[in-house]
């Protein structure tokens, strides 16, 4: 009898799909205006592309106001800024996250405090709550990391109790929503990334929303508005600006108009994009069960509608030798893993103690989580079989462990 032929998959885990065509237009329009700066209008009545994008985002978001800027990562910034974040001042946040968000924290001064996680990848918010008495914070920045919403009604409602504003990190909910309701409407402010591996892609740039009139003020000027506020159209009245200009420096980091001609088509598109991504994940969880039921997927939340770019699973059962030969089988057979338990940190997969700008923290929890935690890329150029397939080979690579 001849051994049956292992499952193999061939495909790039980094490929993101092409510009559609109607958004390449788009900037090629923009460059032969030659107009790239947002507040370079031909005529007042003109709006930007930035400020259309703007529009366009905050009536996805069901949000009164948007900003553009340049990075995620800056966009968390500015909301911690415009919050009002003192030097030295506390911030809950994730243990289980990637490091732009404990970085922002940095940038501004804030001091980082982890919270733990569950094993559905979710903020542990009773953790929460004695992390909240133990430091003092006002503020948390909640990383819905990996795109997994944890119960918000409930989390809503404890930070209330306590007085804790909530800045959240959609990274990676960009069109997911909880009861309804978007990931990123439910706090004071919500920041987003269109880096080149998020839902939309523009190289780089970043999206921050609010309701908050003062808030977003502060965050325009912040983001180098010179006095050009008033060709923001996402955004509130003059006469919050004249409160505050004066008051609030000027630390440039604008969105230009190519970055965002590009965005907006594809923002047209994003919910069409969420439903692929889940026909992608649900085929790839369908794979894995051709394993039996060695590997875990986390629990989603009834309420959430989640957006999945990617997918994590736990093998509990694996001693550390066959947790490396399952990693390392994995990749020879085409199937790139990202592991979090790694010590050393790997491109994009660091873990909190790796962080060693921060006060020392002890997550116990987060660490026998992660320790089997495995993380796969779902990029949109991999058809629903390419995902059973990936699916498959792990349950196969699984089944021989
Ligand atoms: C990508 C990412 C960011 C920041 O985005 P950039 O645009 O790369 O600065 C913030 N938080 C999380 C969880 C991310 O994955």
């Amino acid at each position: 009898m001849t051994a049956p032929i292992a499952k193999t998959f061939h495909g790039n885990f980094t490929q993101q799909e092409a510009i559609p065509e109607d958004a390449i237009e788009a900037a090629v329009a923009v460059m032969q205006g030659g107009r790239l700066h947002r507040y370079n209008v031909a005529s007042s009545d003109e709006v930007s592309q930035t400020a259309a994008l703007e529009i366009e985002f905050a009536k996805y978001q069901n949000q009164q106001y948007c900003l553009a800027c340049a990075s995620g990562g800056y966009a968390l910034q500015l909301a911690m800024r415009s919050f009002g974040l003192a030097q030295g001042e506390p911030v809950l946040t994730n243990g289980f996250t990637l490091s732009p968000v404990p970085g922002a924290i940095e940038a501004v001064g804030g001091r980082s405090v982890l919270v733990e996680c569950t094993a559905d990848l979710v903020l542990d918010l009773d953790h929460l709550e004695q992390q909240i008495e133990h430091s003092g914070a006002r503020l948390l920045l909640l990383s819905h990391m990996r795109g997994h919403l944890v119960d918000m009604d409930d989390l809503c409602s404890r930070l209330k109790k306590h007085n804790v504003a909530l800045i959240e990190d959609c990274a990676h909910t960009m069109g997911a929503s909880f009861n309804g309701r978007k990931s990123g409407s439910h706090g004071l402010m919500a920041c987003f990334s269109t880096q080149t591996y998020k839902h939309i892609n523009s190289g780089e740039g970043g999206l921050l929303t609010s309701d908050d009139d003062e808030v977003m003020a502060r965050a325009i000027v912040l983001s180098g508005s010179y006095m050009l506020y008033e060709r923001h159209a996402a955004a509130p009245a003059a006469h919050v600006f004249e409160a505050i200009k004066l008051q609030t420096p000027n630390c440039s980091g604008r969105m230009d108009n190519l970055r965002a001609a590009i965005l907006r088509p594809q923002l047209a598109r994003l919910d069409e994009a969420g439903k692929r991504w889940n026909e992608r994940y649900d085929a790839f969880a369908e794979g894995l069960k051709t394993a039996g039921n060695s590997i875990v997927l986390p629990k989603r939340h009834m309420a959430a509608y989640e957006v999945p770019s990617s997918i994590q699973f736990s093998i509990h059962r694996y001693s550390d030798e066959q947790n490396l030969e399952f990693l390392d089988t994995c990749v020879k057979r085409g199937v790139e893993l990202k592991w979090f338990g790694a010590d050393e940190p790997k491109a994009y997969t660091s873990r909190y103690d790796s962080w060693q700008y921060l006060e020392a923290s002890s997550l116990p929890n987060t660490d026998s989580i992660l320790k089997r935690l495995y993380d796969c890329r779902l990029p949109l150029t991999f058809s629903v079989d390419d995902c059973r397939l990936i699916g498959e080979v792990i349950a196969e690579v699984d089944a021989h462990l």
